[in-house]
């Protein structure tokens, strides 16, 4: 299997050469290129001078380059321009993204580390909290729907802040800088942050999202405890408590959206 995939790489290679041998021609040459979960179309042409790298209206990603670029050039210009293909992407699935209301009714879906739960709505036990995930069911009073939003966010706040606490603990030993707190709150369109007095905060949708993709957003806000910026040192770091850190933030990009109230 192994030998296999290797020989689709060279003749990948291969096929983007032998398209620079035939740089004179002037019908553009397309071919694609994938880069962990995303696949560009690359639209070759003899008279360009510079690559660029552009989204289209649909949300396909487009590299457009002279005539015989190698792959691993282009390549490297995707990596080095990642944070900025991101954000292109994130608000393009925000904008794709038909808002739908919560009605907070029995059977509706809701989303808890990755997982969709459907709602049960029950009458008011004593000693009950007003909302209960239990028995594979979020369980909801229904005297207490008219409120479903407000508790729901506050289900999600107090779990998410039980489990980065945990997280924390067991990342202790890796980490070089210690965070002083974790704050769970509504962080607008950011899924976290690392604010001064070396604090950490989390936007509550993250107790939505599976698991893998909570510990990204998680270990990159503790990274920044470190680094303060996007540069180099902060992914090579982040590599090294993450891996696959690529690959679960080009998914978070794709698919985080879907990931809300
Ligand atoms: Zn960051």
């Amino acid at each position: 299997m192994r030998s296999g995939g290797r020989r689709v790489d060279e003749s990948g290679a291969a096929a983007s050469s032998a398209l620079g041998d035939t740089g004179l021609t002037l019908a553009p040459a397309e071919w694609t290129l994938t880069l962990h979960d995303l696949t560009f179309t690359v639209r070759e042409s003899a008279r360009r001078r510079t690559v660029s790298l552009g989204l289209e209206r649909d949300g396909a990603l487009l590299i457009l380059a002279p005539s015989g670029t190698e792959a691993g050039v282009l390549r490297q210009l995707v990596l080095s321009r990642q944070d900025w293909l991101y954000g292109k992407l994130a608000e393009k699935t925000r904008l794709h993204r038909p808002r739908r209301e919560r009605e907070f009714v029995a059977g509706e879906g809701f989303f808890h580390a990755g997982r969709s739960y459907r709602l049960l709505l029950t009458e008011k036990q004593p000693e009950e909290e007003a909302l209960n995930l239990k028995g594979g069911r979020f369980q909801l009073h229904r005297a207490e729907a008219s409120r479903g939003r407000e508790l729901f966010i506050q289900w999600y706040s107090d779990h998410l802040s039980t489990w980065a606490k945990e997280q924390i603990i067991r990342l202790h030993s890796r980490l070089r800088v210690q965070p002083s707190s974790v704050r769970v709150a509504d962080l607008g369109q950011r899924w976290g942050s690392c604010g001064t007095g070396q604090a950490v905060a989390l936007h509550w949708r993250v107790a939505l999202l599976p698991r893998r993709m909570a510990e990204y957003v998680l270990v990159h806000e503790l990274v920044h405890l470190e680094h303060h910026h996007h540069r180099e040192a902060f992914w090579t770091r982040l590599g090294v408590l993450l891996p696959d850190y690529a690959e679960r933030k080009s998914w978070l990009a794709l698919h985080g959206a879907e990931y809300d109230l």
